[in-house]
């Protein structure tokens, strides 16, 4: 939308959102604001009255429940159709549900949106006995804030280390001992076989047949992308709505961009879907440009970070492929940084308290990807 405006589009705009609020940053959510430090209001991404200015027509709480193709329709819930000449699909992903016994019970949280931090925040108080199921960012990032507050906290983690599918073992062994060190029980390579409780969770069931006490239960099992909208409509999804370097979709009136979008990656060679704010942000300025007839395709090497106690983890590039790894600094000192490569070339970086070494790989990094010249397939050629 502000890059829309920017790129001269003088059409009308309308955002449509299921949530009740204007469009807002969500990693606070598991950092700054479930901590109490920062309020809801401080998370919009633009001030209520930007939207104004700029002539877009916001429609809160309205869920979008089909694309009508060939009318050039969006069908809403409970609101007449609107219609549109380009539509971009910007619908995030959603937390995965677990599939055990008791999963519905009282007290078993998932952590997505402002409504999220709301219910869960109260349920942080010093004492209580948290379970976190899943050892990924959010969960770890739950897991300090709630160390923080004094609650007690066991985090059951189904892989073998934190952080599988997306960091390195140092890093993972790194955040492993850093978590044992603040008091959480951390058990790896465990299931959970489901929750017990009369009227509210009371206790988890573990894979060893253990039983875990708990007061409240987080599941942070991963993420699905909000493809559904995408899919009905008979557009191409391949594990996210599939998009060009130019975020446009198999059909060249509809773009899709952030969490629910997947796309051939020519760095990595595979199809990827991304998580993070930066994909997003540069996907929007992508579809902005293909919207408007310009060309700024989509061409960046992804990057990411997470706050953790005192600790700022911050990765560029992907860890596909990488063949070798060095590591900078020490483990101990707790300022480090670990460098991927294939054969000579950097794959990848992912530096705690490194500020320096991740600017410098991050720039190396872009650099690389200006020379290599890859571009991804259009649905065009
Ligand atoms: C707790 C948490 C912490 C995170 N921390 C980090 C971090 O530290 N760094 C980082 O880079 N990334 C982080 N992320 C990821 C980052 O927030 C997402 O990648 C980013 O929000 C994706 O933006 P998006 O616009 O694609 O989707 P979203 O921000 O999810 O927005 C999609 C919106 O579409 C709405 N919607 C969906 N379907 C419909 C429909 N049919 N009709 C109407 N509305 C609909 C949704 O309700 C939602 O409001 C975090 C995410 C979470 C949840």
């Amino acid at each position: 939308m502000t890059n829309l405006r920017s790129d001269g589009f003088e059409g009308s705009i309308t955002l449509v959102s299921d949530e009740a609020y204007h469009p807002y940053q969500r990693p606070p959510l598991s950092k700054k604001m479930l901590a109490g430090e920062v309020a809801a209001d401080r998370l919009l991404l633009k001030p209520p009255r930007f939207y104004e200015q700029n002539g877009v027509d916001v429609r809160l709480n309205t869920r979008a429940t089909a694309i009508d193709r060939e009318n050039h329709m969006v069908v809403l819930a409970d609101a007449p159709a609107i219609p549109f000449g380009k539509l971009l699909l910007a619908t995030g992903s959603r937390p995965r549900p677990i599939p055990v016994s008791g999963a519905d019970l009282p007290g078993i949280f998932y952590l997505r949106s402002l409504a999220d931090v709301s219910a869960l925040r109260p349920e942080l108080s010093a004492g209580s006995k948290l379970v976190i199921v899943g050892g990924g960012y959010i969960g770890l990032e739950v897991a300090a804030i709630a160390r923080s507050l004094g609650v007690e906290v066991h985090l059951v983690e189904a892989a073998s280390r934190l952080l599988a599918r997306v960091a390195s073992p140092a890093i993972s062994d790194f955040y492993l001992e850093t978590h044992r060190a603040r008091g959480v029980e951390i058990a790896l390579d465990m299931a959970v076989h489901g929750f017990w409780g009369t009227g509210r969770v009371e206790g988890v069931q573990l894979g060893d047949e253990r039983t875990v006490p708990a007061d409240l239960v987080l599941v942070c099992i991963g993420a699905i992308p909000n493809s559904e909208l995408a899919q009905e409509a008979g557009l191409t999804v391949e594990g996210g709505i599939l998009v060009d370097d130019h975020a446009r979709t198999s059909d060249p009136d509809i773009y899709a961009v952030g969490d629910c979008a997947a796309h051939r990656s020519p760095i990595y060679g595979s199809v990827i879907r991304l998580e993070s704010v930066h994909n997003a942000i540069e996907q929007a300025k992508a579809a902005s440009a293909g919207m408007t007839g310009k060309h700024r395709p989509y061409h960046t090497t992804p990057w990411f970070w997470s706050d953790q106690y005192e600790f700022k983890l911050q990765s560029a590039g992907l860890l596909i492929g990488a063949e070798r790894s060095e590591v900078i600094g020490s483990l101990a000192s707790g300022s480090f940084s670990v460098r991927h490569f294939i054969g000579d070339a950097l794959r990848a970086v992912e530096c705690v308290n490194d500020p320096a070494t991740f600017m410098t790989s991050r720039a190396a990094l872009n650099e690389a990807l200006v020379c290599t010249g890859a571009t991804a397939p259009t649905f065009t050629e």
